[in-house]
């Protein structure tokens, strides 16, 4: 039964998805002003480890990741360019794509971006308007917070002092109004000005909680099942994405909520502002691999601080070599006919081992643990050339079934089968009886590629694995 920890209730929870066999989910995607760095990716890695654990355990899934392609930093470089807010980000959602794909992440279901749903944040707005819980000052519109009395629910901040200065964010909102928790919906452009959207209650452009609200009720309806971003959102962007969606809907807008805490480097946050930050591409331009890269955002549970260190880094580039080398080995294990039971067990055992700890709260690190124990177990009983025929399908199985979830051993290069070799031994044999010696130089290189060697001796050619 998979258990996790649901920021709303602030406590270990069974996972019930509103509807049998089915997940809907939301995870914040980025602000596309920049390259993402990889604290970042920390938090959309533990992203598509949730949604591929959920998928191992048999879920149908719908999982929504937006771009944030409108705000403040988007408008200001964008002017400061002179070109067009979409000009601007059109290279940093290539890159980012590029980045989330490398790292070997499924592709959402839904990928929306703020841009393209004006209009359903403008329903949402207007119905907020409509029932008393939003209200416009010098042309922008606000949240009303005291129509909400939940408000604070989610972080379980005290309201009833000053906050003023809790958040960076809020304080961007410079407007009139109200109350100083109030926050912009929707904020005035003049007639001019760009980027603006004609609305019923004037132009303008969205502040950033609404496009959340309105992309994720767009795809997942008015309550779904798991929304998930980093640490970070849970003030005030989550609070306010409840108010504005329960507000307007009156229903609960998500069963549990995940915050993924911060990766760190020397103990501080690393973020743009700080300027104590690498992108996915300044490591990979120092040759660190993707795979290496993906193993240490992973290894941590996504609940702890990740302390980024290039020791780790390095780490994590010996240990991913060391599980592809571990596959490659068990794939092209001369194998006796056969089963040892004893293989059966610890494969049964290191499945049974994942599967607890990732339904603990997704501890990740235990799960890794039991993948380790099996390589460990599974080398001690080939060395003793006790690793048979039928347990080889067994252990690439279970490796298979470990890495839809982890994607750590990457792509498996296609294996020679025995029967392939000879046959290309013989065509190279052919070659050299009818003197063509570029062919049959060709077939002793496309071997020598995948690690076979050719002896020819006078009995014929001989060939082993390298
Ligand atoms: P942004 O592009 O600033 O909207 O951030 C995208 C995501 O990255 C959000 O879910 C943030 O909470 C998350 N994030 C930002 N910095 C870090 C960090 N150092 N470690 C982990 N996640 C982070
Ligand atoms: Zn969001």
């Amino acid at each position: 039964m998979l258990r996790f920890f649901n920021t709303l209730s602030r406590s270990v929870e069974e996972f019930h998805p509103l509807e049998a066999g089915k997940v809907r989910m939301y995870i914040c995607g980025p602000t596309v002003w920049n390259f993402a760095h990889i604290g970042n990716f920390r938090t959309f890695v533990f992203g598509d480890i949730l949604r591929r654990y959920l998928k191992y355990k048999g879920y149908a899934i719908t999982h929504v990741f937006n771009l944030t392609d409108v705000d403040d930093r988007i408008i200001n470089e964008a002017a400061r360019k002179g070109i067009t807010i979409d000009e601007f980000t059109a290279p940093y959602i290539q890159y980012f794509w590029e980045d989330f794909d490398a790292l070997g992440m499924e592709r959402p279901e839904v990928t929306p971006r703020a841009t393209h749903h004006i209009p359903e944040m403008i329903e949402i707005i207007q119905k907020l308007i409509d029932n008393g819980k939003a209200y416009e000052s010098e042309g922008s519109i606000y949240y009303r917070i005291t129509s909400f009395p939940e408000y604070g629910k989610l972080s379980k901040i005290n309201f009833s002092g000053n906050i003023a200065g809790g958040s960076e964010r809020i304080d961007t909102d410079k407007y009139e109004k109200e109350d100083a928790r109030d926050f912009a919906l929707w904020k005035l452009v003049g007639e001019n000005e760009e980027p603006g959207w004609d609305a019923p209650f004037g132009r303008g452009r969205p502040g950033w909680h609404i496009e959340c609200s309105a992309m994720s009720m767009k795809y997942l309806g008015e309550t779904f099942d798991i929304h998930a971003g980093g640490q970070d959102l849970q003030f005030p962007h989550h609070e306010n994405e409840i108010a504005q969606s329960e507000g307007a809907t009156g229903k609960l807008f998500a069963k549990y909520w995940i915050h993924s805490e911060f990766l760190k480097i020397d103990d501080v946050t690393m973020s743009k502002s700080k300027g104590n930050f690498f992108t996915f591409r300044d490591l990979r331009e120092q040759g660190y691999s993707a795979l290496a890269i993906r193993y240490l955002l992973l290894s941590v549970p996504t609940r702890k601080q990740l302390n980024f260190t290039f020791e780790g880094l390095q780490a994590a580039e010996s240990t991913v070599e060391r599980l592809r080398n571990f596959r490659q080995a068990v794939s092209e294990a001369r194998c006796g006919p056969g089963t040892n039971p004893f293989i059966d067990s610890s494969v049964a055992r290191a499945g049974a081992d994942f599967e607890a700890a990732m339904d603990d709260d997704f501890n990740t690190a235990a799960a890794l643990a039991a993948i380790h124990n099996l390589v460990r177990e599974i080398n001690t009983h080939m060395a003793d050339e006790m690793l048979l025929e039928r347990d080889r399908a067994l252990v690439l199985n279970a490796i298979k079934k470990f890495d839809s979830v982890f994607g750590i051993f990457g792509e498996q290069e296609p294996q020679l089968l025995d029967a392939d070799i000879e046959a290309m031994i013989e065509e190279r044999q052919q070659a050299r009886r009818s003197r063509n010696f570029a062919r049959s130089d060709e077939i002793r290189d496309q071997l020598a590629e995948k690690g076979i060697v050719l002896e020819d001796t006078k009995d014929g050619v001989r060939w082993r694995r390298g």
